[in-house]
């Protein structure tokens, strides 16, 4: 991390003539576990990664923000004493809805010259977006002294992303990019927001991510079937059942009253959305005994239920878990995500990591037609404050 905030360093003092005084870092997120349960009251376990979003920044005296982001071409200088809106699809939306959110809220503000860089591939699933904004956010909070608590930070930039922006999500990658821990996953309710941090060492282990290179068209719209379907069910099961979702009942209590649905199609959503929750429970117990191949069985369950029952998977995703299958040196492995395309994960062990990443990217090339990106990550830290950088300034 530190030749990476080093170059910054001098990437910044190039362009503003000045050393930046604080720097910051917000992760990207995987969900490992608990897939398209989310809206049915299910629990999520995403952890942050080690790739994410920088932040380097100084005041100014002139009453602007500046912002440049080493991701992209162009650069923009916008008045601080200006209320702000969403412009086309300019990637500065997502800084700019972040200020507008501490000044509507009262906090004054003033101006700043910001410099981004992202290592997360960005617009694959890995919540590049989440990170720009709690990166974002953070930094506001820490430079104006707004006293917004994480939380807040994670509803702000919630906001940004559902309003300012414009886009329907949950809260799942702001809560992990915020409050992520090393070798911590988080096992969240998204609609309490109850969580515990699960102790997820990985021991000889790393975490794969592959990016398909698939873009993710049908995802929207299989989303909101899904989201149909999953009521329908609900609404069937309620005939005996006192739930206010699926995730309320286990797989045994559902067993007892799955003749209540009568659509064979909607039967297989609902037995993934129930199953799939009771796997969480169960990636947590042995997360937490440091049983990587029982935390690796039940990624492999999981992938095949997102396939076969949910039908939210394809043949780029598919590639990738049936390879890894084929490799003793991975434990488990699936899609991660929406679905569709976007990106996979496996268990595989560190010193096998380059054979992995090669052989892979031979069989799904023969079998897709291009190739995949594979990046090696860690269980890394939430956002906050660079301490390499804070040292070198
Ligand atoms: P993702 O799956 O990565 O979250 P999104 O489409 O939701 O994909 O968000 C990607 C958008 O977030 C980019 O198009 C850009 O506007 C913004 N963004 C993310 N990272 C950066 C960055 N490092 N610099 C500038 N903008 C960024
Ligand atoms: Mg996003």
């Amino acid at each position: 991390m530190s030749n990476i905030t080093e170059k910054l360093h001098a990437e910044y003092q190039k362009l503003y003539n000045k050393p930046a005084e604080n720097a910051f870092f917000s992760p990207g997120r995987v969900n490992l576990i608990g897939e398209h349960i989310d809206y049915n009251g299910g629990l999520v376990m995403p952890c942050a990664i080690t790739f994410g979003t920088y932040l380097l920044v100084s005041p100014n005296n002139e009453g602007v923000f500046r912002f440049k982001s080493l991701n992209f071409d162009d650069h923009y200088t916008i008045p601080v004493n200006e209320s702000y809106q969403k412009e086309d699809t300019i990637w500065i939306n997502y800084p700019k809805g972040v200020i507008q959110h501490f000044k509507n809220d009262g906090h004054e503000v003033s101006g700043l010259d910001m410099l981004y860089f992202g290592n997360i591939p960005i617009g694959s699933g890995l919540s590049s977006s989440a990170s720009i904004e709690v990166v974002t956010a953070f930094a506001l909070n820490y430079l104006f002294n707004a006293g917004y608590t994480k939380l807040q930070l994670v509803l702000l930039s919630k906001w940004v992303e559902n309003v300012f922006i414009g886009l329907a999500s949950g809260i799942m990658d702001q809560f992990a990019v915020a409050f992520g821990e090393e070798n911590k996953a988080l096992m969240l309710n998204c609609e309490t927001l109850d969580y515990k941090a699960v102790d997820s060492n990985l021991g000889e282990y790393v975490l794969a991510i592959i990016n398909t290179n698939k873009l993710r068209k049908l995802a929207e719209s299989k989303y909101n079937e899904r989201v149909q379907e999953c009521q329908a069910a609900l609404k069937e099961l309620q005939q005996e059942l006192d739930i206010k979702n699926l995730c309320d009942i286990d797989t045994a209590t559902f067993n007892q009253h799955k003749h209540l649905i009568t659509d064979a199609t909607v039967l297989k959503r609902a037995q993934h959305v129930v199953e799939e929750n009771d796997r969480v429970k169960l990636a947590a117990d042995a997360l937490s005994k440091n049983n990587l191949a029982e935390f690796g069985r039940l990624m492999y369950a999981s992938h095949n239920s997102l396939r076969e029952l949910y039908e939210v998977s394809g043949k780029e995703l598919d590639a990738v878990v049936e390879y890894s299958k084929t490799n003793p040196n991975v434990a488990g492995a699936r899609m991660t995500g929406a679905g569709f395309g976007g990106c996979a994960i496996a268990l595989v062990k560190g010193s096998a990591f380059d054979t992995f990443a090669k052989e892979l990217n031979e069989y799904y090339t023969a079998k897709v037609g291009y190739a995949p990106d594979v990046y090696s990550s860690l269980i890394g830290d939430g956002v906050g404050l660079l301490k390499a950088v804070a040292e070198h300034a």
